[in-house]
């Protein structure tokens, strides 16, 4: 009987875990689905509530740039899986400038490994603007990183190539890869850089006094300014970015453009060191890495979900575009995509 009794008490027991299995699992179904986030009313909604700020100024350190219209507003979002969502004037090109960095420094850790790009050029924000020669200075050259000029022309200088034709051609390669087309130079945006760019210069021969620039100063300064001078619309951007949130599988082409390893690399430079001197307070105020250009191009990624870009010339003091700063601080905060905004557990009762 003591067997009997085991098995009715072992049938209850059994019943009872399977009733307390199921309960959570039946309250689940009959809860609501969570709803997917709306990206296209996000970005209508930052669009139409940012369209007439009128702060800030185009740059024109470079002359061309000062001519661009100013009022060109475009917002994008791309996902991994290739949708694409567009409000303004997506398809406007402006020149790429300074977001270009973003991509040769990841075609230099692609084809050098990570631990070359540290060692030739460094990922540490300098704390001093893009353009400092007391940057390269300050450390002979060592412990810059790839988003400011001087480690950005570094590293254009050690994209493989045997000749500056060729290293050309593979920054352009680069570039179209993660925006899935073939890019155009824009000639008057070169032409107009390229007679004033002496400062550049200047950069590039003193990090070769310090042995630590990796081609014929002249001539891949004048690559870095070609590359500088790629047009680009939201739409390109926020592909480029979008590669970069897929773990750099471009979500239109498909194409395998670099590794997952390159990505977190890059992603982590963009961190520190993507809106000149006004870095730590975008990466304070939104948690997400970014790139913006003195052209009005901007780039924000959320790692496995989006890359966003945001084109509008006229700039703030640090040099990064107003109403892009505004956009996707807004999507941030709209979507709660700061992944530093921690949902806490486990409070006592
Ligand atoms: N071509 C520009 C320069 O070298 C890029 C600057 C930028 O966008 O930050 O001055």
């Amino acid at each position: 009987m003591i067997t009997s009794n085991f098995s009715i008490k072992g049938q209850i027991v059994f019943t009872l875990l399977f009733v307390a299995a199921c309960i959570p699992a039946n309250a689940q179904k009959s809860k609501k689905k969570s709803k997917a986030p709306n990206y296209q009313e996000v970005i209508n909604e930052a669009h139409a509530k940012y369209k007439d700020v009128k702060e800030g100024a185009n740059a024109d350190y470079i002359e061309e740039l000062a001519k661009v219209n100013p009022n060109i507003f475009g917002i994008v979002i791309v996902t991994p899986k290739g949708e694409v969502f567009t409000v303004g004037d997506f398809s406007e090109y402006v020149s790429i400038q300074s977001v270009s960095k973003v991509f040769t420094m990841a075609k230099v850790i692609e084809e050098l490994g990570p631990e070359a790009l540290l060692e030739k050029i460094g990922a540490d924000a300098t704390g001093l603007p893009f353009n400092s020669v007391e940057a390269v200075e300050h450390m002979k050259g060592k412990e810059i990183n790839p988003l400011v000029n001087p480690g950005a022309i570094m590293s254009t200088s050690l994209i493989a190539g045997t000749d500056s034709a060729e290293k050309w051609n593979n920054v352009q390669a680069t570039l179209n890869s993660f925006a899935a087309r073939k890019l155009e130079i824009n000639k008057p945006v070169y032409i107009s850089e390229a007679n004033d760019n002496v400062h550049n210069q200047a950069l590039a021969v003193l990090l070769q006094s310090y042995g630590r620039m990796y081609w014929d100063p002249r001539e891949i300064t004048d690559v870095y300014t070609k590359q500088c001078s790629m047009n680009v619309s939201a739409k390109d951007l926020a592909i480029m970015a979008g590669t970069l949130a897929n773990g750099g599988i471009n979500p239109v082409s498909k194409e395998v453009v670099v590794s997952p390893s390159t990505v977190s690399h890059v992603l982590a430079v963009m961190s520190t060191a993507g809106l000149y001197d006004d870095s730590g307070i975008w990466f304070y105020n939104t948690g997400l890495p970014a790139k913006s250009g003195v052209g009005g191009g901007f780039i924000a990624v959320v790692p496995g979900k989006f890359g966003i870009a945001v084109v509008s010339p006229p700039l703030d003091k640090a040099g990064n575009s107003v109403k892009a700063q505004l956009v996707i601080e807004h999507v941030v905060n709209a979507l709660g995509l700061n992944p530093y905004l921690i949902k806490p557990v486990g409070a006592k009762k």
